[in-house]
């Protein structure tokens, strides 16, 4: 046998063994996984890295995750405010992972100090579908020949994305009150600013790392006795104990509103999606804001 056709035959052998082969994608929080289950979909085999129900913006990679990430053709990421340790790891990585920042073309809104910028950008459906292209292209880049089956499922899932829009914008028209008490960190900055709503916490933080003081505590609570909110909000997957605190000093009632970056178990099992999560907040938003 000459050399040519040893080279060929193992290459159409590893052809045959590559086709039907799943891409790897990971990625780093809940919205990222869902818009790229939603890209990929047969052709992808995509992985959230949290582990379920663990909080988001603390969340450092384990050296299984490392590896994980080392052998996957994608890493999907929220930019360099959510996960600063993929700027740190991207130089170790093999040419072979398309790193993809979610958050690329969008305008991020800063901090007071200018220190941080706001990385919930995921809040404003509309914002979800610049990272839902920021998807798509990744896929293209790394599996080209699968370009045009990315694409249809790209424009599926943004329709209904703008769908969502279009429902939570003329839902959220009629509601009786617009200003909305959170007792979690800063999250809905970006849906707040696209539904035309003002949302006030006890939090000075993009991050639920640093609790409230107790004097923005005592703050929070004379604006709620002087507003005359019948209900307050609390975040996922974190004790409520601000917002259980609040209650019990104003008699509101508390209801979720689910920032998305993270599912419990139990919701990732029953297959919860982000607009699912987007729908429930809707859902409590009308309930929390009447008069
Ligand atoms: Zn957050």
């Amino acid at each position: 046998m000459n050399r040519l056709f040893i080279t060929t035959f193992f290459t159409l052998i590893l052809t045959v063994l590559s086709f039907g082969e799943k891409i790897k994608v990971i990625a780093t929080i809940f919205p990222n996984y869902d818009f790229a289950r939603n890209i990929g979909k047969e052709m992808a085999e995509v992985t959230l890295l949290l582990p379920p129900g663990v909080e988001a913006h603390s969340y450092e990679p384990t050296p299984r995750d490392m590896v994980r990430i080392t052998t996957s053709d994608i890493l999907l990421y929220t930019g360099e405010d959510m996960e600063p340790w993929v700027h740190r790891m991207s130089r170790n990585l093999p040419d072979s992972v398309t790193i993809c920042d979610l958050s690329h073309g969008v305008n991020k809104v800063e901090d007071e100090d200018h220190g941080h910028s706001d990385p919930h950008i995921w809040t404003d459906p509309l914002l979800a579908m610049q990272m839902v292209d920021n998807v798509t292209e990744a896929f293209i880049q790394a599996d080209p020949k699968n370009r045009e089956y990315y694409t249809q499922n790209s424009k599926a899932y943004k329709n209904k994305l703008y769908q969502l829009h279009q429902k939570i914008e003329k839902e959220l028209s009629s509601i009786d009150r617009r200003d909305v008490v959170f007792a979690g960190h800063m999250v809905f900055g970006y849906f707040a600013k696209r539904y035309d709503l003002t949302f006030t916490t006890p939090y000075r933080s993009f991050s639920p790392d640093a609790e409230p003081t107790p004097r923005r505590m005592a703050e929070l609570i004379t604006t709620i006795k002087k507003g005359g909110y019948s209900h307050i909000y609390f975040e996922e997957l974190i004790n409520p104990k601000s917002a259980k605190l609040i209650a019990r000093e104003t008699g509101a009632e508390i209801l979720l509103l689910h920032g998305a970056h993270n599912l419990s178990k139990e919701d990732l099992k029953a297959g919860k999606s982000y607009i699912d999560i987007m729908e429930g907040n809707l859902k409590n938003l009308k309930r929390g804001l009447k008069k």
